[in-house]
């Protein structure tokens, strides 16, 4: 039997960017701790089938997390029809490779926007109605490349870095109304957003020598992390940066 403490019946969770990867399997993984969860994506379809893989009492919610006014309006609607929102995790982002002297602006400002403006924009939109109550869950979705550097991605690296940042930031300002707000950092995950990356033998080969672990990380080692800091488990962790990497960042 599970431990009270990681139990998650009778709360309500939104995962954004889970029509798919690893907020798909952040969600299957909340429900399966007693959780009523919500999906988000832009593309309605892929949410219905995604909704549909994990069973009736899921809930969807189509909203591009890059727009503030419509995350606000989305998170107000849900908070009325559904009721509180009570765990939030920041997962959309996105991956542009590209060598830094000839990479895209366009690509640059959509990678902010994506991957950064996103935890502002739900983040605060959530937060408001979690400080009435005096209590909320914030799980934002960051990366090895929050601490760690990598040739092509330097904006990304960037955006994640200001996750790590925007993370203790909202612990700050909001650990005194009762929420905990904290972070992810994957390591290497086969999902789509890595599909080139997976494709790539000589990358697997390095990344097997590099992780001490020796190899990529199944989605579902995550949950165990999501699970922990959605629950009364973390309640007085707060600000904190949990890396998921086999090792990476703690190893030459
Ligand atoms: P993924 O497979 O590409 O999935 C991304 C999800 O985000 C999709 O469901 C996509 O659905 C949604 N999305 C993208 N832009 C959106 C927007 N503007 N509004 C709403 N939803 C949006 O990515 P992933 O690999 O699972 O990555 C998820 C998160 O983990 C990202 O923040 C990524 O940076 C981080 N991460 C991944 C890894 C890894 O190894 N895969 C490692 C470290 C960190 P729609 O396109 O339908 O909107």
């Amino acid at each position: 039997m599970t431990h009270h403490l990681f139990d998650l019946s009778g709360k309500r969770a939104l995962v954004t960017g889970s029509s798919q990867g690893i907020g798909f399997g952040l969600a299957k993984g909340l429900l399966d701790a007693g959780a009523e969860v919500v999906l988000n994506g832009r593309d309605i379809s892929k949410l219905a089938d995604a909704a549909q893989r994990l069973g009736g009492t899921v809930k969807t919610a189509a909203f591009d997390v890059t727009d503030h006014a419509a995350a606000r309006i989305a998170i107000d609607a849900l908070e009325v029809e559904l009721g509180s929102i009570d765990i939030l995790v920041n997962n959309a982002g996105m991956q542009h490779r590209s060598p830094l002297e000839e990479f895209p602006p366009d690509a640059f400002e959509k990678l902010l926007h994506t991957n950064i403006s996103s935890v502002f924009n739900v983040g605060q939109a959530v937060a408001r109605h979690m400080i009435k109550r005096g209590h909320g869950k914030i799980i934002n979705i960051a990366s090895v490349q929050t601490a760690l550097a990598r040739p092509g991605i330097a904006p990304y690296t960037a955006t994640k870095g200001a996750v790590g940042n925007l993370t203790k930031g909202m612990a700050t300002d909001w650990a005194r109304h009762g929420l905990q707000c904290n972070a992810i950092a994957p390591g290497y995950f086969d999902t789509p957003l890595n599909a080139a990356l997976v494709a790539d033998a000589e990358f697997s080969r390095w990344l097997e020598r590099r992780t001490p672990a020796g190899r990529w990380g199944q989605i579902e080692e995550l949950i165990g992390a999501c699970v922990f800091l959605a629950s009364d488990a973390s309640s007085f962790v707060n600000g904190h940066i949990l890396y998921v990497d086999g090792g990476i960042t703690a190893s030459l």
